[in-house]
């Protein structure tokens, strides 16, 4: 590891997409020009003041934002250590971070003249997100989601289905969010003249890692600015929850250079690291490239990438952004596992406690702050992305109780 690595504080990606040795765009040639055409068209969309101008004023007049920092008295009391607080992305429009990027990626679409927009989901929420904003953009929309995760999350397929999007089933592999991926790029390739790929979280080839993390960035932004007025310091924790990691990075980023502040990412342990069924490609994964990025994967040992399992659907997948594997390497973010019954013990505890229904991924984060808190002096501030809302779980919930009792 070189020094600048140890020192890595959120400035990447090089030109290139490398956030160190990871990132990259390792794609068919087929697809290197509307790649390089999406790198043209960011780099111009993020110097132009007016581009911001209306992505911030369709997160203040549709999604709601800013969203609340709301004070979790009653968990802070019960720990009796820091002061938790609760970054309340559950409340946004469509109920997830989601809907942050997808009001980005929509006005880069418009800005490229494209008219139909596909992208891949996993529980559910992104899909609905995107398919939102092609709503509100008139735009044609197809969502690729996993057959498995279709069953898992049939509300959200239905929301899809009314907000005019074709949502296709995906069967092959397991049926889950990189099988959806995979059939999403190859749509991508098929199509790249008339179709942008409103690709979901922080990974892919680049510029989608950067280009996400800047249309996540608000949430940090915002929490830096509503912890510093209400507590009147920067927090000593962050915690977010990290699928392909694009909630954590969008609150993290905007702390990077703060010394004091520490950040905990949060992935699946499932049913725990040794059963080998979970989704924790940081704690137990190893480089490789997946979805057009170097970065930790889940793979066997002849380098094929293993199978992700979590309870819950938004975080079962067997990679990560490529800036989570530099931020984990130089040891800037430190990257925990969560099992499926911690996190939903978490789920009902801060459901009876607070009473708000926590997605079952930000339940992950909440189940860390357990362990965490009581570490932690009263003068102390931990943020936690509260990243969804937990109604589209409670069928998973439910099931999960039955199953153990
Ligand atoms: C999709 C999703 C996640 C995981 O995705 P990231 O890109 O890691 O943020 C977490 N929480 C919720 C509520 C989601 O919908």
């Amino acid at each position: 590891m070189d020094a600048s690595t140890k020192t890595y504080v959120g400035e990447g990606p090089d030109s290139a997409g490398m956030f160190g040795r990871f990132g990259g765009a390792y794609m068919p040639e087929t697809l290197m020009p509307a790649l390089y055409e999406l790198q043209r068209v960011f780099a111009q969309a993020s110097a132009d003041p007016l581009f911001w101008e209306e992505y911030h004023r369709i997160l203040a007049d549709y999604v709601g934002r800013p969203s609340p920092l709301t004070l979790a008295e009653n968990l802070t009391a019960e720990l009796g250590g820091a002061r938790i607080w609760l970054k309340r992305e559950d409340l946004n429009h469509t109920g997830a971070h989601k809907i942050n990027n997808c009001t980005g990626q929509i006005l880069l679409a418009r800005r490229m003249g494209k008219r139909r927009v596909i992208a891949e989901t996993g529980a559910g929420q992104h899909g609905v997100a995107t398919a939102t904003m092609c709503a509100l953009f008139r735009m044609e929309c197809v969502i690729y989601m996993g057959a498995e995760d279709m069953a898992r999350q049939a509300p959200n397929v239905a929301r899809m289905h009314m907000l005019g999007a074709e949502v296709r089933a995906v069967h092959s592999g397991t049926a889950t969010l990189k099988d959806a991926m995979n059939e999403a790029l190859r749509d991508w390739i098929t199509n790249v003249d008339t179709t942008y790929y409103l690709l979901g979280t922080g990974a892919g080839p680049h510029p989608y890692p950067r280009l996400v993390r800047d249309f996540q960035r608000i949430i940090g932004i915002e929490a830096r600015e509503q912890i510093l007025r209400k507590a009147g310091r920067l927090p000593t924790a962050l915690v977010a929850c990290v699928g392909g990691g694009s909630n954590a990075i969008g609150l993290f980023h905007p702390f990077l250079a703060d010394a004091g502040v520490r950040c905990f990412g949060v992935e699946a342990g499932g049913l725990g690291i040794a059963s080998g069924q979970h989704a924790a490609s940081l704690e137990a994964g190893r480089p490789g490239v997946l979805h057009g990025n170097l970065t930790y994967l889940l793979q066997d040992e002849d380098g094929q990438v293993s199978n992700a399992y979590s309870v819950s659907a938004g975080l079962d997948y067997p990679g990560v952004g490529p800036e989570h594997a530099l931020l984990h390497e130089s040891g800037r973010v430190r990257y925990v596992a969560i099992s499926d019954a911690e996190a939903i013990a978490a789920y009902y505890w801060v459901t009876r406690r607070e009473g708000i229904l926590p997605a079952l991924e930000s339940a992950h984060a909440l189940a860390y702050v357990r362990h965490l808190a009581p570490t932690m002096r009263a003068e102390e501030e931990i943020v936690v992305c509260l990243s969804g809302r937990g109604d589209k779980d409670m069928d998973s919930v439910l099931k999960y109780q039955e199953e153990q009792a």
